[in-house]
């Protein structure tokens, strides 16, 4: 595997903290699509989840290249972080956008895993990809918002005690531009939950923890909008590059987990007294997999090294997640088609993370949307919605 990853200590810690999660704990869940739990407490206990806090609020204070080598190497080892990888990007809106009070009484909670941020809920079922036409309302009422709507594939709702919350503050037709009138509120569910906040567990085909989410007349101390009203918009944009380049970490994790367990496969798979492996038809998915990945590697360590010197990396970042998500289910395309019969056999844990990985074609941004963003950011063509 190359030699070009970053932080091999960190690597060589998570990897040995995956080692006591090994595939049957995995397997179990996902029969029963049930929360990683014993997972996301070891990886809290260890500070992982805090790579990115900084320090004076109690975490790590380590850039984005630590975080994105700690979800990487999750993926790499054969596990998850789909459970618990919100809470890396999630803190940041708090951490840029929040005041001093805020980041005061949250941050050193979370840090030491006392609170968790892992609820984000922006997409609604009407609205879907074209975020502004989000329909959640919170209206102004003495001291607190009061909110109604509803939002969907909120995930890990159940999991967490607060939630990033876009929602709408001023209705569409009364802004000028659609992307104002958008606010971001921090709810603390665990004051609302089974009141005026439902939350419904939505079944998939890989074990997400998804829900959708009902407000009804629910009540959010005005002291827990972050930043100021109607800009909300703009703070959920200004983390979008950190969490296309975490995902695409995830991503290059899976395309390389998937690479090693086709290839020693491979080696060990005698047919016709042979290993399969000495056959080009099935070198060569694997070997183009792996090209491919290496290829969207580099272009996730263009983008890291641009978001840590504080540039805009936006071409870069979504470049770098539609890549890495491609270079992912094309490797997992060739790690069970080398396994054959075998490869759809719950115990060699492929049809597993074939599953898990297929999610990255559309979430958290779909591939369609990462194209348009490239045809009209970076190449200049006109919008196209
Ligand atoms: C398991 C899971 C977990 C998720 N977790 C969260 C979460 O925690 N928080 C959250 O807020 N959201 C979450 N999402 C939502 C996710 O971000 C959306 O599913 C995704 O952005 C696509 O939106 P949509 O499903 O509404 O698709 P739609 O917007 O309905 O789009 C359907 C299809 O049409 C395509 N399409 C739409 N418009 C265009 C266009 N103009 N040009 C070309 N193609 C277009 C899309 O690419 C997509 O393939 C999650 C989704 C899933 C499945």
């Amino acid at each position: 595997m190359p030699s070009s990853e970053s932080h091999p200590e960190i690597r060589d810690s998570v990897a040995r903290l995956c080692q006591g999660f090994p595939g049957e704990y995995w397997r179990d869940l996902d029969q029963r699509q049930a929360y990683p739990a014993a997972f996301v407490s070891a990886l809290t206990e260890s500070g992982f989840l805090a790579a990115l806090i900084p320090e004076e609020f109690g975490g790590a204070g380590l850039g984005l290249s630590a975080g994105a080598a700690i979800l990487e190497e999750i993926h790499k080892q054969g596990c998850n972080a789909a459970a618990c990888h919100a809470q890396m990007y999630t803190m940041g809106t708090v951490l840029r956008h929040g005041n001093d009070a805020q980041k005061q009484m949250y941050l050193p909670e979370i840090a030491a895993g006392n609170l968790r941020l892992q609820a984000f809920g922006v997409t609604e079922p009407t609205s879907g990809t074209d975020t502004t036409a989000l329909r959640t309302f919170a209206r102004r009422d003495g001291d607190d918002y009061i909110v109604n709507g509803q939002k969907i594939w909120t995930s890990r709702a159940e999991e967490s005690d607060l939630m990033v919350l876009l929602c709408r503050t001023t209705p569409r037709e009364d802004v000028k531009k659609r992307t104002d009138g958008l606010s971001v509120l921090l709810v603390d569910m665990r004051e609302v939950r089974g009141k005026s906040l439902t939350i419904r567990p939505i079944r998939t085909m890989m074990n997400h923890a998804t829900t959708e989410v009902f407000f009804d007349d629910m009540r959010v101390p005005a002291c827990n909008l972050i930043g100021e009203e109607g800009k909300g918009f703009s703070y959920i944009l200004s983390g979008m590059n950190a969490e296309r380049i975490l995902i695409a970490s995830e991503c290059i994790g899976d395309a390389k987990w998937f690479t090693e367990t086709a290839t020693n496969y491979a080696k060990d798979r005698s047919v016709f007294g042979r290993p399969i492996g000495q056959n080009q038809g099935i070198q060569f998915p694997i070997a183009k997999a792996y090209a491919h990945m290496r290829a969207a590697e580099l272009m996730l360590h263009r983008a890291i090294e641009l978001y840590e010197v504080g540039e805009n990396p936006g071409e870069e970042a979504n470049m770098a997640k539609m890549l890495a998500a491609d270079a992912s289910w094309e490797a997992a395309e060739a790690c069970l088609q080398t396994h054959g019969g075998f490869g759809f056999a719950a115990e060699y844990d492929v049809e597993r993370k074939f599953r898990e990985t297929r999610l990255y074609q559309v979430a958290p941004i779909s591939t369609n949307l990462i194209l348009s963003y490239i045809a009209e950011h970076v190449l200049g063509l006109p919008r196209s919605y």
